[in-house]
């Protein structure tokens, strides 16, 4: 099976045939960085063509009881001629010394700290190209050390970071942008009951070391936007999926997550097939504790995932469908800058929909793609079809006012339309290439469209037919967009209106249904409620015993939109376990959109859970109940 697959693809990928099936000899060891305007990262105090970071490695030492971690980076610089300084990012670091490559020290400088930016860090380095910090990281914002009482084992303690997009700055000290692409490696030591891993390969067993810990060695040899750096560390086991893939989690949910993800090495088979070699050696995932702010984030080699996804029949492992696809877009190829985040996240969740399609088939994936286009409506019926941060280029930051909807949705529709016009082969082809020619660097949305241009548009005629320039660099919809089939939902859709027109429900018809129909009847339900109503669809559809967490979501924001009393405590409950940014922030939000009712549950409950959230959460949500703390 495997074999034919594999010869089909290659008639059509040519180049791609020819590369290693697995690691990447060709991997340049110091990547290029761009140096046009529209790559320029704001949000680094890097200048990466005067002097930057190729090559960091690490030797740290975790302090579960402090929560901090302490050590040295090692940087490797290269520099343009004649320059003395290299300027790092920082943010809240407690520098001890910065040395040369003898150890003799050098001047440093931290400037002034800019919010949610940190602070340069100036090293004074003359000629020397290796420069040692020595450090120490308190309270770092990509990092959440958790109590045992937070894990499922609830015996010892828990570490995870989240660097993306602006945080290993907190732990790292080097040049953090997506466009400064670096090696990495690592010599991290914990106390002797924990296991460590890190998204690089892991070089041999643990060493026992002198003060009673073990020492775990990483390597990453190819280079990686710095964001990709991450650590978890616990008491974690692992389970083999296929030859190159596999799980960890703490013992109690290994099980589970095994049988969630037995599709793994059929999705990377599947996306290998689509857009040529997976260049990182091993496919590991990790399953970390409730407070994962995310769904998934993508670090090398192993991908971080929420036990959110876990349902019990596989219906939401096109979240791992998503990881897996960032190991050709967003690893590989990189936005330069955060304003084209679309690049990583849109064209992901295109190949994330491509591969769905291989494992799962025509339908699951059509309707997936479907829920991602009534979140586009939503959001530009939302926000107005003219708002310049519904543009996939945008100048700013990356920020967050149209949340996924655009650099995930309709990134990911944008390919859609380009396939639908030029053909699944041609556009296969052309993704293929770009991928290739732009393996392991930085890339901007004038890079892409240049190479569309280039490599796809066959004449003047498709040019216009396409529309490139106004799905890249326009606000709203394009006229031309390959809208989902009108037929993925249309009995779920005639079921939410049979409910919504004379209150008829049929739960043989929900006991059939997809998790995708069932998402659809939900959000199509009507949106106000009253209590014997929502008791009714509670009763005969079991929506607050569900195993399934997105339904389960989508329920309690029903519920609580609709002031539901009976509901508040299975909310209160899930909003104590789960600290997933997805959910929680929106079921604060809706809480708080209630008045007095709302509100006095949400303070109530937010100050028992906010200290178990991992930062990124507590800030979306702090934001929401403003006033309120
Ligand atoms: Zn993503």
């Amino acid at each position: 099976m495997r074999f034919l697959a594999t010869a089909l693809s290659c008639s059509l990928m040519l180049a791609a045939c020819d590369v290693p099936e697995t690691g990447d000899a060709d991997a340049p060891k110091v990547a290029p960085v761009l140096d046009t305007a529209d790559a320029v990262d704001t949000q680094t105090f890097a200048k990466p063509l005067e002097a930057r970071v190729v090559n960091v490695d690490l030797d740290l030492d975790l302090d579960f009881a402090a929560k901090k971690v302490s050590g040295t980076a090692m940087l490797d610089l290269i520099a343009k001629p004649g320059v003395e300084q290299v300027i790092l990012d920082d943010d809240g670091l407690e520098i001890e010394s910065v040395t040369d490559g003898e150890g003799k020290p050098l001047e440093y400088e931290v400037g002034e700290v800019v919010e949610g930016k940190g602070a340069p860090l100036t090293v004074t380095m003359g000629d020397a190209r290796e420069i040692t910090i020595a450090y120490t990281a308190s309270d770092a914002a990509a990092l959440q050390w958790l109590s045992p009482e937070q894990t499922a084992g609830g015996k010892h303690p828990y570490l995870f970071s989240q660097g993306q997009a602006t945080l290993n700055r907190t732990w790292i000290p080097t040049q953090d942008s997506p466009g400064i692409r670096q090696t990495w490696s690592a010599r991290i030591t914990a106390p002797e009951e924990l296991t460590v891993v890190m998204s690089g390969l892991s070089q041999g067993d643990p060493e026992a070391t002198d003060d009673g810990k073990r020492a775990f060695t990483f390597e990453m040899d190819k280079p990686v936007a710095p964001y990709l750096i991450a650590i978890a560390a616990g008491d974690i086991v692992f389970k083999e999926l296929g030859p190159r893939t596999g799980v960890w989690s703490e013992p109690a949910m290994i099980d589970a997550a095994a049988a969630e993800l037995a599709d793994t090495e059929k999705m990377v088979e599947a996306a290998e097939e689509l857009y040529g070699p997976y260049r990182w050696g091993r496919y590991d995932m990790i399953v970390l504790p409730p407070s994962f702010p995310y769904g998934g984030m993508e670090n090398p080699v192993m991908t971080f995932l929420t036990p959110t996804f876990i349902a019990g029949d596989k219906s939401l492992t096109g979240l791992v469908a998503h990881e897996l696809a960032h190991s050709w877009s967003g690893n590989l190829v990189t936005n330069a800058v955060w304003g084209d985040g679309w690049l990583n996240e849109g064209v992901t969740s295109y190949f994330e929909n491509r591969i769905v399609e291989q494992v799962y088939g025509k339908q699951r994936a059509e309707q997936e793609a479907a829920l991602s286009f009534a979140n586009i409506e939503n959001t530009l019926a939302e926000v107005g079809m003219d708002a310049p941060g519904t543009a996939l280029h945008t100048d700013s930051d990356g920020g967050e006012l149209v949340g996924s909807a655009i650099a995930y949705d309709k990134g990911a529709y944008f390919l859609r339309t380009v396939e639908h016009i030029v053909g699944r082969q041609r556009f296969d082809a052309w993704l293929t290439q770009w991928f290739d020619n732009h393996a392991f660097q930085p890339a901007t949305s004038a890079m892409i469209l240049a190479d569309m241009q280039e490599n796809l548009v066959r004449d003047e005629e498709e040019a216009k037919a396409l529309m490139l320039r106004e799905w890249i660099f326009e606000p709203g919809l394009p006229s031309n967009v390959y809208k989902p089939d009108p037929k993925a939902f249309a009995a779920v859709d005639a079921a939410a209106k049979a409910f919504a027109d004379n209150r008829q429900l049929d739960e043989k018809a929900w006991g059939n249904w997809t998790s995708a129909e069932r998402q659809r009847f939900l959000a199509k339900l009507p949106r106000k409620l009253d209590n014997a109503e929502l008791a009714g669809l509670d009763e005969a559809l079991r929506l607050s015993d569900s195993k399934n967490n997105e339904e389960l979501f989508l329920w309690l924001e029903l519920a609580m939109a609709n002031q539901y009393e009976a509901v508040v405590p299975r909310t209160e409950q899930f909003l104590t376990h789960v600290g997933r940014a997805k959910f929680v922030r929106p079921l604060f939000t809706t809480l708080w959109e209630q008045g007095a009712w709302g509100q006095t549950i949400a303070t109530r409950i937010y100050a028992k859970t906010r200290a178990g959230y991992h930062s990124v959460t507590q800030g979306g949500v702090d934001k929401v109940m403003q006033g309120a703390r």
